[in-house]
């Protein structure tokens, strides 16, 4: 039976209701999709609790953000995929369900090689990681940059790929455990932000020469120090804010800091034309193949139990990728 956990309002969350849907019918240019796994991202959270809109702009809604399936039936003119193709995808809302209908041209399918939940927790975040690096701050060999949250989703891929690419990435993390796991996933050195001061230790580490670049999801509590630890000309690359939004950034930050450049980017714009979403997935199904990144699936829930899974999110007790069964 086809069902969806359904966001009745904004709020924390107890707002997911499981209701039953009819599987919907594919229109023109649209698949309809039963889902196998799906991915829960810190977006989702925002989207819930009011830092963002919902997608829609209206509740109830459907969240989340990505996933991956068997195509079940196609629309009119869709020609890249047929029913039985795995696919995964990311897009904004609509997830939380176990079957659902997408525009065709936002599917990319899944290699052989790399299973569905695999696939599922990659889209959203692998994608990320892959547009931070190539285009944000274009990491290259020899730089040392550093990346917050290092034991997280995005956190997990970005060392890994970092590191494949001859970049140190220094990382920090929120308790001993998250550390010593970012040391193992590509992470020259990990600091524990709860317990030392980052920008300090990023100037021993680097000997005053700070980092090119900082990836920061961190948001509100390590902006400030993100652009301490940046070197003259350096990239302040805020990325989210799961620790609440920045509200007072000041442009004359950037110069008092050493002329640094920074951009406030979303996924979704640089996977906007479906070249590039072609391009940046086949970069990601890459390095995944060649295991230069592996995707941690370190927490696995029922589609059912979302209000769970969202909580262990938000409450920092995830490490790497979560992902939904229905
Ligand atoms: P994570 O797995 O990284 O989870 C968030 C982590 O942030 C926590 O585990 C925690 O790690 C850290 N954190 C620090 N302070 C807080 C706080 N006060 N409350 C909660 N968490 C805190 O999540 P995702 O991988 O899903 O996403 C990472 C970030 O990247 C999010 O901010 C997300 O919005 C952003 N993002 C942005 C995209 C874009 O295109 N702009 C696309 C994809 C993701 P620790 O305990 O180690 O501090």
């Amino acid at each position: 039976m086809a069902y969806a956990m359904i966001a009745q309002n904004t709020g924390n969350s107890s707002v997911y209701k499981k209701e039953h849907i009819e599987v919907p019918k594919p229109k023109k240019g649209e698949v309809v999709l039963r889902h196998t796994a799906i991915g829960v991202n810190f977006i989702d959270i925002y989207q819930r609790s009011g830092v963002y809109p919902p997608p829609g702009g209206e509740f109830p809604v459907i969240l989340g953000c990505e996933g991956a399936g068997v195509v079940q039936s196609i629309g009119a003119g869709v020609t890249g995929v047929r029913p039985g193709d795995r696919v995964a995808y990311t897009i904004q809302g609509g997830a939380y369900t176990s079957h659902r209908v997408i525009a065709a041209d936002r599917l990319v399918k899944v290699p052989s090689g790399v299973d569905d939940e695999t696939a599922a927790a990659a889209m959203l975040k692998g994608l990320t990681a892959q547009y931070l690096i190539h285009d944000c701050y274009k990491a290259k060999a020899g730089d040392t940059v550093l990346v917050h949250a290092a034991a997280g989703g995005v956190g997990l891929i970005l060392g890994q790929w970092l590191k494949a690419k001859g970049v140190t990435a220094i990382g920090t993390a929120g308790s001993k455990e998250k550390c010593a796991l970012a040391r193992r996933n590509g992470f020259s050195k990990v600091i524990d932000y709860t317990k030392q001061d980052f920008v300090d230790e990023i100037r021993k580490i680097t000997k005053g020469q700070g980092v090119a670049a900082v990836y920061d999801s961190v948001g509100k509590s390590t902006y400030p120090g993100s652009l301490k630890c940046l070197s003259q000309f350096g990239t302040f690359v805020s990325f989210g804010q799961s620790s609440g939004i920045i509200e007072d950034f000041k442009l004359a930050d950037l110069a008092a800091n050493g002329s640094l450049f920074a951009t406030r980017p979303m996924l979704f714009h640089y996977i906007a034309e479906r070249k590039e979403l072609e391009k940046r997935a086949r970069q990601l199904f890459k390095v995944i193949k060649d295991k230069d990144v592996k995707i941690q699936i370190n927490q696995r829930f029922e589609l059912s139990n979302l209000k769970q899974a969202q909580d262990v999110l938000e409450s920092r007790k995830t490490t790497g990728q979560t992902v939904l069964i229905p």
